[in-house]
């Protein structure tokens, strides 16, 4: 998980309270204060085989970089980082419309084998070692076969999606036969509460049913009594991404004092 997973992933084990005790950003391996958990910084890349040999128990990388190995390992669980998409793209003054014109064409890639997995098209693959999105202005390719998360670098390049083959982000693989129950629920506490809010607000007795079927949800909002007669405050887990568009009917349904707040932890 070195790379652009680092920062995220010894934050994790940080929020998770295993205390990573990184000694400066050039250290590769080092131990948790809180926890019996050595940490060994590699290449994303190279964490799949890590993890399918033994050299380690467990490691965090992208799903991607696992299904392109092959790897024989198992996904314990997905960390909501390091989110990308493995996408089709071609030169922007292109012909092309669709991956299924693609029949034929040359593909530069650094992931042959979830192109030819996942390409509904025969192609004729150019491996390249980086700098994908330069092989179509090299005359190298017809079109490209790389991760995408914001988009931007193909837009700077010159370069139009014709669709997404993968969708990725990093996760937690455990060696097969591997015990790493107790790491496995300590991060999901994590990855849960940070994925959801915690949400307060005020509404009338007449209100309450409206406003409770807007929150929804599968867990029961608690409900309290306030000091003032006939109103009520309803406190209740949502989905941290509902929260911009609930706000807005909240409101209207006469919910008042609404508060939105972090979660920490969540177990279960
Ligand atoms: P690294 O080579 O260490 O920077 O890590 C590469 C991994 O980070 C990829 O295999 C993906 O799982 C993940 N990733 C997330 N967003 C991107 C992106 N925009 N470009 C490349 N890799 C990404």
């Amino acid at each position: 998980m070195k790379g652009r997973l680092r920062e995220p992933s010894v934050a994790l084990l940080e929020a998770a309270g295993l205390g990573p005790e990184q000694p400066g950003e050039r250290a590769l391996a080092f131990p948790c204060r809180n926890a019996p958990v050595d940490v060994l910084l590699v290449r994303a890349a190279d964490v799949p085989e890590y993890v399918q040999d033994g050299v380690v128990d467990c490691g965090i990388t992208g799903m991607d970089l696992v299904a392109e190995r092959g790897a024989r390992v198992r996904e314990l669980l997905r960390l909501g980082f390091g989110a990308c998409r493995l996408e089709v793209a071609v030169p922007e003054e292109s012909g092309y419309d669709e991956i299924a014109q693609l029949e034929g064409a040359t593909v530069a890639t650094v992931y042959p084998r979830l192109t030819r997995e996942l390409l509904p098209v025969n192609v004729e693959l150019v491996d390249v070692t980086g700098s994908v999105e330069l092989a179509p202005r090299l005359g190298l390719a017809d079109a490209i076969v790389d991760l995408v998360s914001s988009g931007n670098t193909m837009r700077t390049n010159g370069l139009r999606s014709l669709g997404s083959l993968f969708s990725s982000e990093a996760a937690l693989f455990g060696r097969e036969g591997a015990d790493a129950d107790s790491l496995v629920s300590m991060l999901s506490t994590v990855v849960q509460a940070r994925a959801h809010r915690y949400l307060m607000l005020n509404v009338s007795e007449a209100n309450l049913g409206a406003v409770s079927a807007i929150v929804g949800g599968a867990r029961a909002p608690s409900v309290v009594p306030l000091a003032e007669a006939g109103m009520v405050a309803l406190h209740a887990l949502v989905p941290a991404a509902e929260i911009w568009k609930l706000l807005p009917l909240l409101e209207a349904a006469g919910a008042s004092s609404i508060l939105v707040v972090p979660v920490e932890r969540m177990v279960s």
